[in-house]
């Protein structure tokens, strides 16, 4: 029996969660790093996990290292992720997804432990003229396009990238034995956090459109919602991750995306579908109404669209890995969650 031990940076959050929740059904050991539990209260008791509170932005008293050390696989999942968060606070998102865990690959490097590093699918950027076959983001042949400086939203994408870039080098020049992994818009059960009013945050679309069905305010389409994403569901997601984990050699040195290419949707009909599916599980015939917003009103100054996200999968299909849930069965499984948790208005509980 192996008892790999698997150090989980930013492992209470949405993926993270699953992914451990997922890996608690094989014989792993896990050390979940995170600034709270509020996800993982069920993961926590298992004795197989230990638990650390921490922000790693707070310096480092040994702690960080030791974890590190005396791990065989480190997955690094910590990350401002959300569109509205580039916008507002760039400085602070280069900060956490650059400065501070490029720390964490140095502690890889010097303690000759195996990295597998969550970056983004938005380090493709823009779809520019690409048509055809080029539309579809390979790893190792599409080039990475991004906006204009003053477009700040990029930010994001530019740290997230040269953190892959660092990664990369540290293979070359450190023997470092890393994997990068790419998601593609995942969705599933406690994505984001929900919002009772519509000035009430930003979450990403999943998360903003269900806040809408749920406390009855506008559906808000950002430029018409004509831009599209490939949303995959989190069981997929995790499953993929199961591959990656103990493809040690497969998938060493190698950037791998992770997303479900036939369910690419325009947002526009991602917010016709979630309706549909809403009015089946909650009986409630009384909708709300879709509504077109510009990007600048609703991100802000800065905001600049991916137009299409489609992943290539090769590297995982090879593998024996297929995704099980198409863009209907997503939704359903994930929306069934909040339907029966938060459909009654006297009992809402803001998670
Ligand atoms: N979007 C939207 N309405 C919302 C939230 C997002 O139309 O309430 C759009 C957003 O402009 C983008 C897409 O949905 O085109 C996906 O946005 P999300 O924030 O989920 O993440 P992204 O894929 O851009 O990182």
């Amino acid at each position: 029996m192996i008892h790999t031990n698997i150090a989980l940076f930013g492992g209470a959050g949405f993926i993270g969660s699953h992914l451990a929740r997922r890996l608690l059904r094989e014989d792993y050991h896990l050390t979940i790093v995170d600034i709270d539990d509020e996800k993982i209260a069920d993961v926590r008791s298992d004795d197989r996990v230990d638990f650390y509170e921490l922000d790693i932005r707070d310096g480092d008293d040994g702690t960080v290292w030791t974890i590190i050390e005396a791990a065989d696989v480190v997955i690094d999942l910590i990350a401002y992720a959300n569109p509205k968060q580039y916008v507002d606070m760039p400085l602070e998102v280069v900060h956490l997804n650059y400065d501070q865990n490029l720390r964490l690959v140095e502690d890889c490097v010097a303690t000759d432990t195996r990295l597998i590093q969550f970056s983004t699918s938005e380090v493709y950027g823009k779809t520019g003229g690409r048509t055809g076959e080029d539309l579809v983001f390979s790893e190792d042949s599409s080039d990475l396009t991004m906006g204009p400086v003053e477009n700040h939203r990029w930010i994001y994408a530019t740290a997230k990238q040269l953190l892959e870039r660092m990664v990369h080098a540290h293979g070359i020049e450190n023997d470092l034995d890393w994997t990068v992994i790419r998601p593609f818009n995942f969705i599933g059960r406690e994505m984001d956090y929900l919002i009772r009013e519509p000035d009430a945050g930003t979450p990403r679309v999943f998360a903003s459109f269900m806040s809408a069905l749920l406390y009855d305010h506008p559906m808000y389409l950002v430029d018409g919602g004509e831009n599209r994403r490939s949303f995959t569901h989190i069981s997929d997601a995790v499953e993929a991750m199961v591959y990656v984990i103990d493809g040690e050699e497969r998938y060493n040195r190698e950037v791998v995306n992770v997303g479900t290419p036939g369910n690419e949707t325009t947002i526009h009909d991602l917010a016709y579908l979630m309706r549909d599916v809403y009015e089946a599980q909650s009986g409630n015939g009384s909708v709300p109404p879709i509504k077109t917003v510009s990007g600048a009103e609703f991100y802000g100054e800065g905001y600049e669209d991916c137009e299409r996200r489609i992943p290539d999968v090769t590297k995982l299909t090879d593998a024996g890995w297929e995704p099980q849930y198409d863009l209907r069965e997503t939704l359903e499984e994930a929306m069934s969650y909040y339907v029966e948790k938060y459909d009654q208005p006297e009992a809402v509980s803001l998670d």
